[in-house]
């Protein structure tokens, strides 16, 4: 059982740097939130702050509806996995798992116990005698998250776990985490700039930019009612297009081409009437029509889906991604609808959600 409550968190490095603004989160206990955005914007900070390795300068942090906020990490039962494996080299993948509950003076049938169930959890069985160098990279990062595992910490923290390893060994040992988190039940946090493993991984996104949480949900809240322009820039791949066009009753009009609103949409759209207005669509929801014409610059067969990039008109470019194997060629003129629309406020840059 863990909860943790993040209220109010701020972070002000000593050279005065405010990395980390009103950081606010209720986490649910077995939850696992990732926290998303690009590099710089504060992630490892928050995680960082939560674990104990940084001072909190603000606010309070609550485990268990305890007060830890002046808690230092070693006694704050949570373990972090990081990045760089840190695994000892000459000790063996047995000796690296145990060695925290060695330190701690347990048992060692306990000890033997916990290192084997919790190799048995990660296939890491047969490769106990090995040392670290045997491993793949793979193997490795598991090793560090059994590290974590035998200590059962209440919370477990992640830090861009997956960023040494490559392409493929990336979606297996996303896979196994999400597995690893279905078994253990474990209250999580994790941190990575890419947004596919935020989508994939996450019960709850917490997507920051230059310090700020932007917006915190689901994966599809995020993904079907983004906030502002950053989370709907941010999330989604190819991402959203945007179009600058003005309302003009039940149209809307952009350079190079005007789409008519639905009456839903044009409910959303209320009090914008006349008023310039950031429309977003995503590459998924152009599809073929016969609203606005754009000239091909490029175009990607993906197998299942087919990337078609397209000028609209001087400076505006779309990317459609069309459902099947389309055969555009440079130069052609296609013809497209959007079937989903996003609208933002041009001055806040928040989604226009009308009423709601
Ligand atoms: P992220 O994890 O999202 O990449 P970080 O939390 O590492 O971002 O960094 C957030 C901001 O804080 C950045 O501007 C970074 O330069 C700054 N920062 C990080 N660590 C320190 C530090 N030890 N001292 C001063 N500034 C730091």
């Amino acid at each position: 059982m863990a909860t943790l409550n993040i209220q109010h968190i701020d972070k002000i490095y000593d050279n005065n740097v405010q990395a980390v603004f009103d950081f606010n989160l209720d986490v649910k206990d077995g939850e696992l939130i990732v926290l998303v955005g690009p590099s710089g914007c504060g992630k490892s900070t928050t995680l960082r702050m939560v674990a104990g390795l940084e001072d909190i300068s603000a606010g309070h942090l609550l485990l268990d509806g305890k007060d830890i906020t002046q808690t230092p990490a070693k006694d704050r039962d949570m373990a972090m996995v990081f990045q760089s494996y840190a695994l000892y080299g000459h000790m063996t993948i047995y000796e690296n798992m145990a060695f925290s509950l060695t330190l701690r003076k347990e048992n060692p049938n306990v000890i033997h116990k916990k290192v084997l169930a919790a190799a048995e959890i990660l296939g890491l069985t047969s490769q106990l005698n090995k040392k670290p160098s045997q491993l793949s990279g793979g193997q490795r990062q598991r090793v560090a998250m059994g590290r974590s595992i035998v200590r059962n910490p209440k919370v477990f923290l992640f830090d861009e776990p997956l960023s040494n390893l490559d392409a493929k060994l990336r979606g297996a040992t996303r896979r196994e985490i999400l597995l690893l988190h279905k078994r253990l039940q474990a209250t999580m946090m994790y941190v990575t700039h890419d947004q596919t493993e935020a989508l994939t991984l996450a019960d709850r996104i917490v997507c920051m930019s230059m310090g700020h949480v932007q917006q915190v949900g689901t994966p599809l809240e995020l993904y079907d009612d983004p906030a502002n322009v950053f989370v709907a820039s941010f999330i989604g791949l190819p991402p959203m297009n945007f179009f600058d066009v003005k309302v003009e009753g039940d149209r809307l009009v952009g350079k190079g081409f005007s789409v008519g609103l639905t009456p839903e949409e044009k409910a959303r759209l209320k009090g914008y009437d006349g008023r310039e207005i950031t429309l977003g669509v995503r590459p998924e929801n152009i599809v073929e029509g016969s609203d606005f014409k754009a000239t091909v610059t490029n175009s990607e067969n993906l197998g299942m889906n087919t990337l078609v990039y397209g000028n609209v008109a001087s400076g505006v470019k779309a990317t459609a991604k069309l459902k099947g194997w389309k055969s555009y060629q440079v130069g052609d003129t296609a013809s497209f609808s959007f079937n989903r629309k996003h609208f933002f406020d041009k001055e806040t840059t928040n989604a226009i959600r009308g009423g709601k």
